[in-house]
């Protein structure tokens, strides 16, 4: 039985030992930390991501544990709408997207790996003769290297040497909140500089996310930061960010990758944000390592010519990570002119032009 080594347990490496396992290979998964786990946030998942999900045989179970996305938008932070999502039309063409927790979307995911091929607590540091891994318990040999081990990937030096992630130029916080009355819409709201989302769980609990300009590593800036700067936006922000637990609050800078010259080569592939990290913007990332982790196992299973997972994921990933730095570059606009320009812009756009420009993102052959 061919073997494939699959370095990191995130969403991309458990999908990619799910999708191998069902094509009759055996895996296993080297994971740095000592548990699998996910950070306390939302994660929204689009329908491209559930077309993998269900390849993996996973779609129902995960739609079961989340709640489908009602309504979306982009409103300023008074709450005037500037853009408002058709998302009946986003049902009807592509399928509904849906939130859940990240813990409940990666229990699910490891528990459809089989037990004995997670070995957590094994720092990988490098790929040695193309097909063998070099950790902190010896090494490990297989047919095919995955990197699944995210942005500051270190088998991707293996594969296009050293590549260095590029910061946004905005910091962004995440957290669960347990509001005392429920919060109706989902969206956006963009200000100068800022951005503040959130978005209903099953449970009903709010994930809220922001964003802010700042130098890369400010040290600081938890919950007293989001309160002085979006405490005076519009209903329900205040009172999400009364309801929110300072001990809970995530603060990540936020990098992606410069466009790799290539996925694979010999006989190591990199997948999700090893190969193609990305701005948070389209809400794509996750979305993507699964669509790569089901591409790269069908590959290996048909010829094995991981030129071929080259060329069907490159272009795609690298085109969204594109846009997905786009869009952030906009909604983090905050030059008053700029801003007032971009928001008429928004005002003016159409539901049908905004629904078009999905296409290409949602739009996935399989
Ligand atoms: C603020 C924010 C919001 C987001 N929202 C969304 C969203 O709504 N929808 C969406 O689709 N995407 C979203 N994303 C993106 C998504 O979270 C990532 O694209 C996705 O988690 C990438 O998964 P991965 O498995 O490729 O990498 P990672 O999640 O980074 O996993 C890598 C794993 O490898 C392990 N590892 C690293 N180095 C080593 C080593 N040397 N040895 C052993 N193990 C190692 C790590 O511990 C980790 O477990 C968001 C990202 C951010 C920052």
């Amino acid at each position: 039985m061919p073997k494939a080594v699959i370095v990191g347990g995130g969403i991309g490496g458990l999908a990619t030992a799910i999708a191998f396992t069902r094509q009759g290979w055996e895996v296993e998964v080297l994971e740095r930390s000592a548990r699998i786990t996910e950070v306390g946030a939302g994660i929204s998942l689009w329908s491209n991501a559930l077309q993998a999900l269900d390849e993996l045989g996973l779609g129902d179970e995960i739609r079961g544990r989340a709640r489908e996305e009602s309504s979306a938008g982009i409103r300023n932070s008074k709450g005037r709408w500037l853009s408002r999502t058709d998302i009946e039309a986003v049902r009807a063409r592509y399928g509904s997207p849906i939130m859940m927790h990240r813990a409940d979307f990666l229990e699910i995911l490891r528990a459809a790996v089989p037990e004995y091929a997670v070995r957590t607590g094994i720092s990988v540091s490098g790929v040695q003769a193309d097909d063998i891994v070099a950790h902190s318990a010896g090494t490990s040999a297989g047919d095919l290297v995955v990197g699944a081990d995210g942005v500051r990937s270190v088998v991707r030096r293996a594969v296009c040497g050293e590549i260095e992630p590029r910061y946004s130029g905005y910091t962004a916080w995440r957290v669960v909140v347990a509001p005392t009355e429920p919060v109706g819409d989902m969206g956006e709201s963009w200000g100068r500089g800022e951005r503040f989302g959130y978005g209903t769980l099953p449970d009903g609990r709010v994930y809220c996310f922001a964003t802010a300009d700042m130098a890369a590593g400010t040290a600081g800036g938890g919950l007293s930061e989001m309160r002085a700067r979006f405490g005076s936006w519009h209903d329900p922000i205040p009172a999400l960010l009364s309801a929110a637990d300072d001990t809970a609050i995530l603060k990540h800078d936020l990098y992606d990758l410069p466009p790799l010259k290539t996925y694979a080569t010999g006989r190591i592939a990199l997948i999700g944000d090893a190969a193609h990290a990305m701005t948070p913007n389209l809400g794509q990332g996750a979305c993507q390592a699964l669509e790569d982790a089901v591409t790269l196992a069908r590959v290996a299973a048909e010829d094995g010519d991981l030129a071929r997972y080259d060329a069907q994921r490159r272009p795609r990933t690298q085109m969204i990570v594109k846009r997905s730095r786009v869009i952030g570059a906009v909604g983090q606009l905050s030059s008053p002119l700029a801003v007032l320009a971009r928001n008429a812009l928004l005002r003016l756009t159409p539901p049908s032009v905004q629904l078009k420009s999905l296409a290409p993102v949602l739009d996935w052959e399989g």
